[in-house]
């Protein structure tokens, strides 16, 4: 039952149950679930919470019909969408929303579920947006995702969001968390490079960010002339792109109301920054990061690759 979350998620859990209480029920809901193992037996419960009379005064129904078919997965009004391969495409979007087009004969809500709401694919998420901006009476979304920062800022919008609180379990790191807590030794242990060499490179890079920021690539002209012992040296590069990365995901964590930050002496240029891009944005910048990041290793001309960086990272 929801209460089982209640010590575990209590932030989750006083929302969800003081809407089923007070049955103010909305149309779509996104739940930001963090890996959570069990997160599939939290959406029956809240299901169930939603559609079981007897559910709010007992807390614990399971017995009735409803219950009984929705444990039993066979509750015509309830639809469950899943991955097709790497993607959710439009055509099982569409289908969804044939189905829900008619109304319950027995209950008061139809309800779909979306797992993986993040790999809707281009066209599917906007044949689902189309279907949130003009909701059906009696239809209530439910949409899963493990990672918020993949999911289209349109979806978002139109859904009520709940964050889970992360487990503590290894196992459910994200990818994501595991690379920043692999570049942050990566900076702890440090490369060769003396401390006072590091504190200054750190403070040239991050000028270097605000550069990008707000000249674009008009920087091109001057900023590789500042950089140019950097450039030259790849332990030096490698680590120059270690601090663009985890600036940006400081920049990240304060828009998102985190307050972990490796570069806590920077608060005000996180913030500069913070002001200057959306979450899509910053994600989508520390994707390109990454993304050069590999070509470090690659005899690539490094010049050439602080140009591309420069260029792209404006372009986002
Ligand atoms: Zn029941």
């Amino acid at each position: 039952m929801l209460d089982n979350y209640k010590i575990g998620q209590p932030f989750v859990y006083n929302f969800v149950s003081s809407i089923v209480k007070n049955k103010k029920i909305a149309h779509a809901y996104l739940f930001d679930t963090k890996n959570l193992t069990d997160k599939m037996e939290f959406v029956i419960f809240f299901v169930k919470a939603i559609l079981c009379e007897k559910y709010i005064n007992s807390d614990n129904c399971s017995a009735c019909e409803i219950c009984r078919n929705i444990d039993s997965n066979i509750c015509s009004d309830i639809k469950i969408i899943e991955l097709d391969g790497l993607w959710i495409k439009k055509e099982q979007i569409l289908e969804l929303q044939k189905e829900m087009s008619t109304k319950s004969t027995e209950l008061p809500y139809k309800i779909y579920i979306i797992k993986n709401c993040e790999f809707l694919n281009k066209q599917a998420a906007n044949s689902l947006l189309k279907f949130l901006e003009e909701p059906e009476e009696g239809v209530i979304a439910i949409l899963l995702t493990d990672n918020i920062h993949k999911v289209m800022n349109t979806i978002k919008s139109r859904c009520q969001v709940f964050t889970f609180k992360k487990e503590n379990n290894n196992e459910n790191e994200s990818k994501f968390d595991r690379e920043v807590s692999i570049l942050n030794k990566s900076i702890e242990n440090s490369n060769g490079l003396d401390i006072i060499d590091e504190k200054k490179i750190i403070e040239q890079v991050i000028e270097f960010i605000e550069n990008i920021e707000i000249d674009k690539e008009r920087s091109i002209l001057f900023i590789n002339t500042k950089l140019d012992n950097m450039v030259s040296n790849r332990v030096k590069l490698i680590f120059m792109f270690d601090i663009i990365f985890l600036f940006y995901k400081d920049v990240l964590n304060y828009k998102l109301f985190y307050k972990n930050f490796t570069f806590k002496n920077y608060g005000k240029e996180i913030e500069k920054i913070a002001d200057l891009n959306d979450i899509m944005n910053i994600v989508r910048k520390l994707k390109l990061i990454t993304k050069l990041q590999e070509k470090i290793s690659n005899n690539i001309n490094t010049n050439l690759l602080i140009d591309k960086l420069i260029i792209e990272m404006s372009e986002v």
